[in-house]
């Protein structure tokens, strides 16, 4: 089931939170409140969107980012999302969406050789 209603302050909090382990992580509390109106902005009611977004940065920033920063992760994290569209967990494309695959041409009056062409993938409909 999805859920459309809005995340309440707590599910913000409780994500800010994950990025106090990281240096630069502002003590003030007016400034976490700033992070948490950035998360707020990215996602008003994705929570999964909102905790993977900050899986990654804990996992690949070695200090806190600021909120005109994590707006910016977001933004490429979801470009990446919309871009990747095969299935995440296929196990032919990877979640690519295409396949490559080997080929022998021989075209008349060259001699035959073997080339890779990028076909769609069975998990997005391709055949
Ligand atoms: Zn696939």
């Amino acid at each position: 089931m999805k859920k459309s209603k809005l995340l309440a302050d707590t599910t913000y909090d409780g994500e800010v939170e994950r990025l106090s382990g990281l240096p630069k992580f502002p003590m003030l509390p007016a400034a976490q409140k700033e992070l948490r109106n950035a998360l707020r902005r990215i996602s008003e009611s994705d929570a999964d969107f909102i905790h993977r977004l900050i899986s990654d940065v804990v996992d690949t920033h070695s200090i806190c980012p600021t909120p005109a920063e994590l707006i910016q992760i977001a933004g490429a994290k979801r470009h990446r999302k919309q871009t990747s569209v095969g299935r995440p967990d296929c196990p032919y494309c990877e979640g690519s969406g295409f396949v490559i695959s080997y080929r022998t041409v021989a075209p008349e009056g060259f001699a035959p050789y073997e080339t890779s062409c990028a076909s769609v993938c069975t998990c997005r409909g391709g055949r």
